[in-house]
């Protein structure tokens, strides 16, 4: 099993500025929020709107939001709901970044369950998501080694998912999906929980990928990201 670091180690390297937070106890770094199109897993076409905190311990190498690593504006969590609720969508991104990596995205997680929201929670995996609420769908990567952070996964995350929760991965070659399919095989999760794999955009054949699962008739689902087919990697949509 590949070495794990701890969420505070985690946490240490999310490039958040931790001197700040005793101050801010109810406030996140924020990036973005806005409303757009999911773009992909369960909720994938349906209006949404996104709230991308700040920061992120990863450094895969396909990340298309590395402009999240750095810089937002601490936001109170009055603040996020309030714009979200201008916003006006049924179903709530929380992303990144590495949400999870900032400890008031707890807290600002549950308020948008209270809230009566569809929340989603896209994490990459390495953190602890015990305590995100049950409420909400928690989109769990398991980082494959194309990524270049496979050593980062936290595999004790798979022991606690729920039917309401989805696992993502996101497939860089041919040698991933062969790494990625045996790990499937091995991995017990909870019936109804969704299994994705989408494509590294312009790093592997989509149409390989797609011939890949149904030869193999592996139980997951394929899928291709809506939102950069529509536009891109263009930040805020
Ligand atoms: S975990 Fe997500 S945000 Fe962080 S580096 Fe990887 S792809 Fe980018």
């Amino acid at each position: 099993m590949p070495e794990l670091l701890t969420p505070t180690a985690h946490r240490q390297e999310s490039g958040i500025d931790r001197s700040r937070w005793p101050e801010r106890v109810n406030a996140v770094r924020l990036t973005e929020i806005f409303c757009s199109l999911q773009g992909e897993a369960r909720s994938a076409g349906a209006v949404c709107t996104f709230i991308r905190l700040t920061g992120c311990p990863l450094r895969c190498q396909y990340c298309d939001t590395a402009y999240a690593f750095h810089g937002g504006e601490w936001t109170s969590l009055d603040a996020i709901l309030a714009r979200t609720r201008e916003l006006a969508a049924t179903h709530v991104c929380v992303t990144g970044g590495e949400p999870l990596a900032q400890p008031n995205a707890i807290p600002l997680i549950a308020r948008l369950c209270d809230a009566g929201f569809e929340v989603s929670v896209e994490t990459a995996g390495a953190i602890d998501i015990r305590p995100v609420d049950v409420r909400a769908s928690r989109v769990v990567d398991i980082k494959t080694p194309g990524s270049g952070e496979a050593a980062r996964n936290r595999w004790d995350n798979i022991d606690v998912l729920t039917p309401h929760d989805q696992l993502k991965f996101v497939i860089c070659s041919r040698a991933d999906y062969e790494w990625a399919r045996q790990v499937v095989r091995e991995l017990t999760v909870p019936s109804g929980c969704p299994i994705w794999f989408s494509p590294s955009h312009g790093q592997v054949d989509v149409r390989a990928l797609a011939e890949w699962i149904v030869e193999d008739r592996l139980p997951v689902r394929f899928q291709l990201q809506l939102h950069k087919q529509l536009w891109g990697n263009e930040p805020g949509r």
